[in-house]
């Protein structure tokens, strides 16, 4: 099974059954968080789209086309990222430069614009024209994380496929076949859907010293040591200094929180620490308390997001931990 049958298996099905019966649309917009599959499908639906002897939607991976998608030499399909910061104007012009050709050798062309939140204005009002009036052969897949951020007529013009985020046995199942070690799989198949990203965060002693600071801290707080405040300051502050990096500790302090959680209710295969469970066992597991500070973390969560900082996020859980009955 390939990583995007088991990630995305319906909306891989919903394509192959658009091909095979003709429906495929000109524009489509994929909405979903990173590593959900975007950009498989899309490939996956290019190559389709290109192959000379496709069954069913599904591309045979022999025939002349499907050898030149495989070897990345598909002059037809062409895939734009953001150049820098954002996807530039003149990025969309070349692109549109290629559609008016295609037209003339009536060659069927796919386009896929990844992050394409990242167009900038006068790049997205370029495209529109081009949505107004497609080509017969021209296919068009914008990639996104966030839909908010594309232009309304831009995805007005477009259909607009939802990808879910991925399970985490799923995920499970797909960083152990990339490589990922079976200690890492259940924390990081709790924090991202992304492979890459993943193998990145394995790789980062940087990650690896956070865990295990927030394993302190945690023990620290279960046992209401008067030593976790202190702890905030000598370890955990410098440690974490960017926005994102002190949201991934609140977040590695609650997956601790929410597996307790689902030991007091006996969902032990749910934790995402299984390897821990044996030390969680040892805590008072009163479920008001857990909640309390799950509820308490994930308020520090938003303040972090409204720009309080860190340091008095962090101390003011270890005061509202103490407080707690
Ligand atoms: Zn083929």
């Amino acid at each position: 099974m390939t990583e995007l049958e088991k990630k995305q298996p319906e909306l891989q099905q919903l394509f192959a059954n658009a091909i095979t019966g003709k429906r495929l649309g000109h524009a489509y917009l994929f909405e979903g968080a990173r590593g959900t599959g975007k950009m498989a499908l899309a490939e996956r639906v290019a190559q389709a789209i290109f192959c000379e002897s496709g069954h069913l939607g599904i591309p045979c991976g022999n025939c002349r086309n499907c050898r030149r998608f495989i070897e990345g030499n598909q002059p037809d399909l062409i895939v734009v990222e953001p150049d820098g910061q954002s996807i530039k104007v003149d990025q969309i012009r070349q692109l549109k430069s290629e559609f008016s050709k295609s037209a003339v050798e009536g060659n069927k062309k796919v386009y896929i614009i990844d992050q394409a939140e990242k167009m900038t204005i006068s790049a997205a009002n370029s495209l529109l024209t081009f949505l107004e009036e497609p080509g017969m052969d021209t296919y068009l897949f914008l990639l996104t994380t966030v839909k908010e951020n594309i232009l309304p007529t831009i995805r007005s013009r477009c259909q607009i496929i939802h990808f879910q985020p991925l399970k985490r046995e799923v995920m499970g199942d797909v960083f152990r076949e990339e490589g990922i070690t079976e200690k890492y799989v259940g924390v990081l198949s709790a924090l991202t859907n992304d492979t890459k990203e993943a193998q990145r965060l394995q790789a980062d002693e940087w990650f690896q010293e956070l865990l295990g600071k927030v394993w302190t801290w945690f023990n620290q707080l279960m046992k209401k040591d008067s030593m976790a405040f202190i702890y905030v300051h000598t370890d955990l502050m410098p440690l974490v200094k960017e926005r994102a990096q002190i949201t991934l500790c609140l977040d590695l302090l609650l997956f601790h929180y929410r597996d307790m959680l689902y030991l007091s209710f006996g969902h032990d295969k749910a934790a995402v620490h299984q390897e821990l469970l044996k030390h969680h066992q040892n805590f008072r597991k009163d479920s008001g308390y857990l909640t309390q500070q799950i509820e308490n973390i994930l308020d520090g969560k938003k303040a972090i997001q409204a720009n309080v900082q860190a340091q008095g996020v962090l101390e003011s859980l270890v005061i509202q931990n103490q407080l707690i009955k």
